[in-house]
């Protein structure tokens, strides 16, 4: 096969759905049948051991615990958002970071859960309502297409983008994705067209007046994808008053070192953390922010 997803000895790993259950509660449930530890970096995660299978254990089907890696559940806790907030998710199906987001509000606030495909449209609507997120706005629109001066987000506070991209990070065949030959033919310009989207994007999200906090994540091992955008934008980001902050500063993978800053951005790598995930933290502090706003 020409992929091969890395996913023998994986870990699993679920995100407990604190709008709907406690982590202890969640534990002891688990528990009766399972190992089941806390994760050391994300609170509301727990391990379980490889071969488990939970896709119909009660808790899944209920949504009171969701099958999420532990790389994709940094995405949320990156962004910090607070109950009350006003927050977009800019490209959201099929919900997994959104209904995290929604848990770290403790379902205050609102998010607005953008989603360009008719069809996932759908699927973030039902994972919406099996979380119990109640203040989310699914919206199916181009996030391109909103406008930053629209005063109904005049108040949001943090963006999410997740945008689509390669997704080499979670299945791949090979190892050498850091070697300058790794891409060729049609999976060149199929990356140049993603980094592009994610770019212009990325500089959208940037330019909401009262936005302090914009995450950038992708599920991609590529550099054109991840620290390339990032570099991109960094004149953009700082004449908006922007620059980057460390997510998870005790992580020790980094970003490669190809952009000034990249000490402050995170991987994963798709073998030693079983995902390969890439985010950036864009943050600014509020005297940057226009005071009509
Ligand atoms: N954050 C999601 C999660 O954790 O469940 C995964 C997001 S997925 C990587 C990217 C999503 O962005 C896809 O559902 C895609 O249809 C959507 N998308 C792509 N372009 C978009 C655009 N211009 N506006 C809004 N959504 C877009």
């Amino acid at each position: 096969a020409q992929y091969q997803i890395y996913d023998v000895k994986k870990p699993r790993y679920v995100r407990v759905n604190t709008l709907k259950m406690d982590v202890e509660t969640a534990m002891f449930e688990l528990g009766k049948e399972n190992v089941v530890q806390k994760d050391d970096m994300i609170p509301d995660l727990l391990v379980l051991p490889p071969s488990t299978d939970l896709h119909s254990h009660p808790l899944v089907t209920d949504g009171s615990v969701f099958m999420q890696g532990k790389a994709s559940s940094m995405v949320a806790v990156a962004l910090g958002p607070k109950p009350g907030w006003e927050v977009i998710d800019a490209c959201a199906a099929p919900g997994n970071k959104t209904v995290h987001v929604a848990a770290l509000m403790k379902g205050e606030g609102k998010i607005v859960a953008c989603e360009l495909n008719k069809d996932r449209v759908k699927r973030l609507e039902h994972t919406a309502k099996l979380a119990g997120a109640t203040n989310v706005e699914v919206l199916h629109e181009n996030f391109l297409n909103l406008n930053p001066e629209d005063q109904s987000y005049s108040k949001v506070r943090a963006i999410l983008l997740d945008p689509s991209c390669s997704g080499s990070g979670t299945v791949a065949d090979r190892l050498d994705y850091l070697l300058p030959s790794h891409t060729s033919g049609g999976d060149e310009s199929r990356l140049v067209k993603l980094a592009a989207f994610q770019k212009k994007a990325l500089i959208h999200a940037l330019s909401f007046p009262s936005v302090e906090r914009v995450v950038y994540s992708t599920c991609s091992v590529h550099q054109i994808e991840n620290e390339d955008v990032v570099k991109s934008v960094l004149p953009v980001a700082a004449s908006y008053g922007f620059q980057l902050s460390t997510p998870f500063p005790q992580w020790a993978r980094r970003g490669l070192p190809v952009v000034e800053g990249s000490q402050h951005l995170l991987r994963t790598d798709p073998v030693e953390d079983k995902e390969g995930f890439f985010i950036a933290l864009f943050t600014r502090n509020a005297t940057h922010i226009p005071e009509t706003f």
